[in-house]
């Protein structure tokens, strides 16, 4: 590769830009992770992360990706031949159904479209069906990472509670954590699932199961073997700020610094941040005269927005344009949007600037690539972020020659 300029843009929906701050709390001589010093950084993450998932249960750190967090919370809650119900949002739902399966849990995969969120009320159809209470759990991704789409898991918990139905509900928050609101608790969710390479702004390597007492209490029964992912024993050894082995002592130090900055923001502000970026990035979009690949106004998830490309057009030969030209990184259309979709990630350590940067960028990278778009989207991204201070501004030079 040729020497490049500038910051390279990482704006795939995860891993995301890390910030400065936690790559240097990072850079740190390793100390002993069973001497005095540790439980100080184990006991201020797990109240951090505590935080974060809005929980009081014990949260598991498990050094893995989050397709480990997966696997553990099917794990430790499930036995052989158990019967679970997911909804096909997407790529990353289909993955989550196939890692069950493959543990011989028999999932009942709703089908979607790959545009739309769950609907709850054919979660409660089925589960109000279920009279002997053979579906042990619901799985439902509250970001699809694949298509942009979020799932109100609140309205999933609710359709639960309308079918009087005991499944444990497990959901998966790897992009949306720290990123758009998430209740543990007050949504009565068993499992979160969690990475850091998302809104948390750590680099991949790290997974969580935020566990509630009805999930814990399954895990003393559930059958599936298990061993490294064994909740237990991370359960006892947290309890006096240790682990059962070597965790992945400097991403705890990262993580911790990460924490910092999100209670620097406060989450509220971390939410609406993201929700901002999320609708400039629409904006833009659609004044491409491009489609969302979410068709569900009330659904976009803040942080990625997957756009379509016009038939005829391959969304990967734009994605390497734009990273060839303007080294920004985009994320792939997976599994059936394949060449479809390109998705711009806007999460995690991120503003304004940067996005419109990115958002340039595309613009750009669309332009070059052929493919039929709209000028202007940079403006109605900045139309949006400005408000009032824009508005009042005489139109550009560039403007009037359009
Ligand atoms: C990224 C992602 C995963 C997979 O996580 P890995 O860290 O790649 O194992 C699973 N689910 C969702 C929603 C994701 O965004």
């Amino acid at each position: 590769m040729a020497f490049r300029s500038g910051r390279h843009l990482l704006q795939i929906p995860g891993p995301t830009n890390l910030p400065d701050r936690v790559l240097r709390a990072m850079d740190q001589p390793l100390i002993d992770h069973r001497g005095p010093e540790f439980p100080v950084i184990t006991k201020a993450v797990v109240a951090g992360l505590k935080r974060v998932f809005k929980c009081s249960g014990p949260v598991a750190i498990f050094p893995s990706s989050g397709t480990g967090a997966w696997e553990a919370a099917i794990l430790n809650t499930l036995s052989p031949g158990d019967k679970v119900l997911a909804f096909e949002t997407g790529q990353f739902a289909t993955l989550w159904r196939n890692l069950a399966q493959r543990h011989g849990i028999e999932v009942d995969l709703i089908p979607g479209d790959w545009r739309h969120p769950v609907d709850p009320a054919q979660f409660e159809a089925k589960l109000a069906a279920d009279k002997n209470h053979a579906i042990k759990a619901v799985l439902v991704l509250q970001s699809e990472t694949s298509t942009g789409v979020a799932s109100d898991i609140a309205g999933v918990r609710r359709a639960i509670d309308r079918a009087r139905h005991p499944a444990l509900l497990l959901v998966d928050t790897i992009s949306s954590l720290a990123i758009q609101d998430f209740r543990h608790d007050e949504w009565g969710v068993d499992v979160a699932v969690a990475g850091s390479q998302k809104g948390l702004m750590l680099p991949p390597g790290l997974s969580f199961n935020a566990i509630s007492k009805k999930a814990l209490a399954a895990s003393k029964s559930a059958k599936l073997s298990k061993s490294y992912f064994d909740w237990q024993p991370m359960v006892d050894a947290n309890d006096s700020g240790y682990f059962p082995y070597t965790p992945a002592t400097l991403m705890f130090f990262g993580l911790r610094e990460a924490i910092a900055m999100l209670d620097e923001e406060g989450l509220d502000n971390v939410f609406a941040r993201h929700d901002r970026l999320a609708e400039a990035t629409r904006r833009a979009v659609r004044t491409w005269g491009l489609d969302i690949q979410c068709a569900d106004p009330k659904a976009y998830t803040p942080s990625l927005t997957a756009v379509r490309v016009p038939d005829g057009c391959n969304a990967d030969d734009v994605r390497k344009t734009i990273l060839e030209r303007f080294d920004i990184a985009l994320g792939a259309g997976l599994g059936k949007v394949l060449g479809k979709v390109f998705r711009i990630g806007h999460l995690a350590y991120i503003n304004e600037t940067q996005l419109l940067g990115t958002l340039a960028g595309v613009e750009l990278g669309l332009a070059a690539s052929g493919v039929p778009i709209k000028r202007g989207g940079i403006d109605a991204a900045m139309d949006y972020l400005g408000g009032n201070a824009l508005a009042a501004v005489a139109p550009t030079m560039a403007a009037a020659h359009r």
